[in-house]
This record gives structure tokens, sequence and C-alpha cells, in this order.
């Protein structure tokens, strides 16, 4: 594995490595920052937790540094990241500022819930990067208050919770109105066809770089079968049990979060919930105190949580399994970030059953069945077995595109169903040579061919 400083990083962004504590780069890291530097257009498919944010941030410091300094008054953007979510876009935004902070460069947060005036304020002052919410960014461009035509490099970060989101058409004005030439860097923690076909869209003849998330050998995934009612006594047993240092518990629902936190607190756990109703102050402050370890124990929807960078986390607990695999691989992804090992249990109802099937599927992994005591147990799924419950295979394809099931006990529809990543890659380089644009800067070109070499090298950072 390669070391940061043979990387060809500058001196500044080396000594701000070291200060972060950041001694070997990630997988995605050595998979992508060669390229990146060189120019070339990025498809990395990672999740929070694998380092991804370094993997893109320190190219773009490298080559902004590089190619110009001396910052005026007016200046434009020169580098654009979209995040799906305010609370990530400002940990994007730290980490710019982190490994950036012997540099003399410009950057300005563009979200939702914060004064737009401040933000308008900034970015006519001159800025170099810019991490935005699509929405505000959006607004920001309808009101004609921020100049996109000088944008070198694009970043789209976690573009699957974007589309989840409802983000599509912000981000096609947003990539409708930047220069067709320039270099765009795209990270997904999966990969199913709509985003494929958006990096097809977006992307030049790009380098693919993947962490094989899903099969995660260094958490240790169990799943618990029992019906609704159980569930709580089974939390509660599992915090008692366990060394429950950090943990999260999702649910399905906002009231189920809530439910959650207050039977926690009432058997004398320290918990917090977070999710959309909770107001942006009631959110920080909850995740304040379960980073600081004043509270133990977050419970969270999956909206609430996305893109939540939070160290130390031990525990990850399924409280409701998602209706969709790939959340599945999101959620478990927030324990054991950058090597440190973590437990994800699941808690399996028999109405839950068919999500395990489809997280199983996505997986390509059993998940082990164990009993209240935490030992080994597969009665629960053998159960499944023997009362015929699995799907048979022509009933599979009737539930593609099936709404899924309103919280509460209907039977809940069939997992929503993506094509596997496998193909994807060519698909994206299919794109080569269709959009190349007559027109490149010096410092794209120049980039560009710098680039050709790693992108032999880096296709998979393993
Ligand atoms: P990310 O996947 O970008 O959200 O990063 C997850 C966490 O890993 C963050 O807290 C980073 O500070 C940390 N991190 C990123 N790169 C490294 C590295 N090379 N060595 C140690 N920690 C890292």
């Amino acid at each position: 594995m390669k070391k940061f400083d043979e990387f060809g990083l500058s001196g500044p962004i080396l000594q701000s490595l070291a200060d972060a504590g950041h001694e070997n780069p990630t997988p995605i890291q050595s998979g992508a920052i060669p390229a990146s530097l060189g120019g070339a257009d990025i498809l990395g498919i990672a999740q929070t937790g694998s380092g991804k944010t370094a993997a893109f941030a320190l190219p773009i410091l490298h080559n902004l540094t590089h190619e110009k300094t001396g910052r005026r008054r007016g200046d434009p953007c020169r580098a654009l990241v979209l995040t799906p979510t305010r609370e990530l876009a400002a940990q994007v935004l730290d980490r710019f500022r982190v490994y950036g902070k012997r540099l003399n460069l410009r950057t300005v947060l563009v979200i939702g819930g914060a004064s737009i005036g401040k933000q308008k304020t900034a970015v006519r002052n001159g800025v170099d990067i810019v991490v935005a919410t699509p929405g505000r960014l959006a607004d920001l461009m309808k009101q004609d208050a921020i100049d996109l035509s000088a944008v070198e490099i694009l970043v789209l970060d976690e573009v699957d919770q974007m589309l989840d989101l409802g983000f599509i058409h912000s981000i096609r004005a947003i990539t409708g109105a930047l220069p067709k030439e320039r270099q765009s860097v795209f990270f997904s923690a999966t990969m199913p066809r709509p985003i494929a076909k958006l990096a097809a869209a977006l992307l030049r003849d790009p380098v693919r770089v993947e962490i094989e998330a899903e099969k995660r050998p260094d958490i240790d995934q169990s799943v618990m079968f029992m019906e609704q009612p159980g569930k709580h006594h089974a939390l509660i047993d599992i915090v008692k049990r366990e060394d429950f240092a950090r943990g999260l518990v999702f649910t399905r629902t906002k009231r189920g979060a809530d439910r959650v936190t207050k039977a926690l607190n009432s058997n004398g756990m320290k918990a917090f919930a977070i999710h959309g109703n909770r107001s942006q102050s009631q959110r920080e402050r909850a995740l304040d105190a379960f980073r600081k370890g004043k509270a133990p124990i977050l419970v969270a929807t999956d909206i609430a949580a996305r893109g939540i960078d939070i160290k130390g986390v031990t525990h990850v607990v399924n409280y409701d399994l998602p209706n969709v695999p790939e959340t599945y691989v999101h959620r478990i992804g927030r324990t054991a970030r950058a090597g440190a090992a973590g437990v994800a249990v699941s808690f399996c109802t028999g109405e839950e059953r068919a999500y395990l099937r489809a997280i199983e599927r996505l997986t390509g992994r059993r998940i082990t069945a164990v009993g209240k005591d935490g030992g080994k147990d597969d009665a629960g799924r053998d159960e499944d077995a023997r009362s015929g419950a699995a799907e048979p295979r022509n009933q599979r394809r009737r539930h593609r595109g099936r709404k899924s099931a309103a919280p509460g006990g209907k039977k809940p529809a069939g997992p929503r169903k993506y094509a596997k990543a496998s193909g994807e890659a060519s698909q994206a380089g299919e794109q080569k040579g269709e959009n190349r644009g007559k027109r490149r800067t010096a410092g794209v070109r120049r980039r560009r061919n710098r680039g050709a070499a790693g992108r032999e090298l880096s296709g998979h950072a393993g």
C-alpha cells in the first residue's frame, strides 16, 4: 500500500494529514487520489466511513493550489461539492478546512436552514470551494447569486442518498450550468440502475474505484427472529448484555424512534432520538451528546442519520429492518469505521423476512441467526423454511415496483429490486469519448494527461 507522501501531494497538505493523525491512506484513498490528482473523472463506490471525503478533498486542495493562487474579491467558485444533507455538507467542509488549513483557499457552506444572505455575501466575496446541498444551491442560482461558469471540479457525494431525497431535478439544473470541460467525481455507496445512468451521463471515461462495502468482514452481523412486541425487551437486553459504548438504533418511523427512546429512558438508559420532526438544534444537541459519550444510544430514522460521521460506534441495531436492502449496507457501515471492529444486530419479525432475504441476496452472505442470549440459534429461520415462507422465484417478480409497506403491521411489499453493481462499469465506460468537449481549460487538460497513467493502476482499490 502506498503512503500519502508517495502521491505527490504538496507539503502543507501532508503536514495537515499528519496533524489529523492520518498515517496511511484507506483503500478508497489509494484508489482515487492518484487518478483524481491527474484530472481523471472518478466513479467511487464507497460509503461514509471509508475515508471517501479525503479521497476527493485532497486532490482538489492540491490541484487548486497548484494552478492559481491569490484570490480576489468576486472570483467565482472553482470546485463544487454537492451532498445530500446539511450535516454531511458541514462535515465535508470541516474536512476541507482541516486538510487545507495551511493553504490560502476560501471555502463556503451553502445549505438550507442557515442565512441565505450571508451565503450570498460569502460567495460574492470570492470563493474557491463551495460545499452545498442541491436545494439551497439551486435557490442561489435562481437568484443569480452564484457564478458556476468557472467550476473546474464537481463532486457529487452520496449520490444514492441525493436521489432518494428527490434532488435529481436540482442536480440536473446545477450540472447544466457548469462548464462541460471539467473534472467530475461521483461517490455512491450503492450503484442501482438510476445511479449508474446518471454516472454515465455525467462522467467521462471514469476511473472506477470501489471497496466491497457489502461484504464487510469487519462487522459482526447477526439477526434475531421475534415478533414486534418483543423488540423493546430484546433491545434493553442487548444494551445490558453487550458493551454498548456507542450504539445506533434504527427504526423505520419517527414515532417508532420516539417510542424506543422513551422505553430506553424509562429503563434508566440514556438515549436521544433524531428524526425529521426534531428541529435542527435538537438534532445537533442529540448528536453532540452522542459524540461526546454523554448519551451512549442514539435512536434514528434513516433520513436523519444520513451521512453523519460519528467515530467509535460500537453497535448498530436494526430495530426494524429496512425495506430497501442498500439501506442495510448504509446502516451497518456506521460501525467499524476506519478499521475498527463493529457489531450489527437486526431484529426480524415474520413480516420482515422478505426484507432479510433481499439483504442477504444483496450482500451475498447469510446473516447468523442468534437467540435471546446472543448464542447461535437458527430456529426462527428454520421455521421460515418449514412453513414454506421463502418466496418462490416466480412470485418475487410481482413485488417489484410496489410501494413499501405502511408502518404498523401491514404485510410489507417485496424489497425494491436493484441491478447488481456488476456491469455498471461498462455503462460508465461506454461514455468514453461521447461528451468530449472541444475546448478545454489549460489546467484541466494538463491534469487529464497526467491522469492517464493513474487510470491503469487504480481501477480497483481492493
Ligand atoms: P469519511 O468516509 O470520509 O466520512 O471518513 C470517515 C472517518 O475516517 C473520518 O472521521 C475521517 O477523519 C477518518 N479518516 C479518513 N481518512 C483516514 C485515514 N487515512 N486514516 C485515518 N482516519 C481517516
